[in-house]
């Protein structure tokens, strides 16, 4: 697709005015614009919607994205907004989300990417796990496949997971995949935590070490970590939650300098979002959701190939929504429960 100098020099202004911030120069604005034009044109033409999670590539998240978010709260917007394809710029297990909510649209996922958490885990290995714990409830965190969110009783997110685990009716709790998690939630629940032995392998290379040093170099920064960092880590920040909680804090905190342990998407956004604030120290990259570019954005828009396309078998699908609508259902008594319902 062709378009004229003038046309490919406002789209590199229109993107330059965020990616500034995170030290992207005019030229590689420039460079990226046709692509971003070709995009955005397709985006309209098809009805499509792009949601981005926040650990994508600044280039995505602010030249096509419609939405920033994380995996649950993206998988919400796809399902109330009226477009009928979703393009969804993350890793598979996401679109599958998207997918279980939205089981009459279009979901396309622009390259197909993995998870160290989601693939620790199979549909097989809870059945056995089942079978180990006779009685136990399973909670599974969002991030696992369509398969095991079908095999579990109730799903949860690192915003929800204590209620939710709070909320099931049985004393033993087969919490799946993520053993940091589990290992966080067990002082704030009266539960018994039957563990899996899955980490996510970004936030498991942060160290209690790593914060440490920042806070001496940098007196009075705010330290916040995900929820999928192991406990030695967690015992050392200010703030302990999932990415847009964190989010939420940096930007209703009056603090200026912050330090965000967990992907470097996240600082991306911060930096490009609110300018007043620094971001120090360092954060990892997840090379899962790294593996998105936008010219595979453009694929997914233009000839879709089969692997992009998501699918799941009905049943799986069926199983797998009654796991998401158990979390809602929990939420709702836990809160109520407790009077903020
Ligand atoms: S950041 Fe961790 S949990 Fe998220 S996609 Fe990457 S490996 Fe999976």
């Amino acid at each position: 697709m062709r378009f004229t100098q003038k046309q490919i020099a406002a789209e590199a202004e229109r993107i330059f005015a965020r990616l500034q911030h995170v030290k992207w120069t005019r030229e590689d604005c420039e460079l990226i614009a046709p692509l971003t034009l070709e995009i955005n044109l397709l985006k309209k033409e098809q009805d499509a919607l792009i949601l981005a999670h926040s650990y994508q590539t600044p280039d995505i998240m602010y030249g096509v994205a419609d939405f920033l978010g994380d995996s649950y709260g993206l998988s919400r917007i796809a399902s109330q907004h009226p477009a009928k394809k979703i393009i969804f710029c993350s890793v598979h297990f996401m679109g599958e989300t998207a997918k279980i909510l939205s089981p009459e649209k279009e979901v396309l996922v622009p390259t197909v990417a993995g998870c160290s958490l989601a693939e620790s885990i199979t549909a097989r290995d809870v059945k056995a796990l089942r079978r180990r714990h006779p009685g136990a409830g399973v909670v599974c965190y969002v991030n696992t496949s369509a398969s095991v969110k079908a095999e579990s009783d109730a799903c949860c997110t690192s915003a929800n997971v204590v209620k939710i685990v709070e909320a099931m009716p049985q004393k033993d709790i087969i919490f799946i995949p993520d053993k940091l998690m589990g290992q966080n939630m067990r002082g704030m629940t009266s539960k018994n935590i039957i563990l899996w032995n899955g980490t996510c392998i970004v936030h498991d290379h942060f160290t209690p070490e790593t914060v440490e040093e920042v806070k001496k170099l940098y007196p009075g920064v705010r330290v916040l970590a995900h929820t999928e960092c192991e406990p030695a880590v967690i015992g050392k920040v200010d703030m302990a939650g999932s990415t847009s909680q964190m989010l939420d804090y940096v930007s209703k905190t009056d603090a200026k300098t912050f330090m965000l342990v967990t992907e470097c998407g996240l600082s991306d956004r911060v930096r490009a979002e609110n300018r007043d604030k620094e971001i120090v120290g360092t954060c990892n990259l997840c090379p899962y959701m790294k593996k998105i570019a936008l010219k595979d954005v453009l694929t997914s828009l233009k000839e879709p190939s089969l692997k992009q396309a998501i699918t799941i078998p009905e049943g799986i699908l069926k199983r797998a929504k009654r796991s998401l609508d158990r979390m809602f259902a929990l939420e709702r008594e836990y809160d109520a429960k407790k009077g903020h319902g």
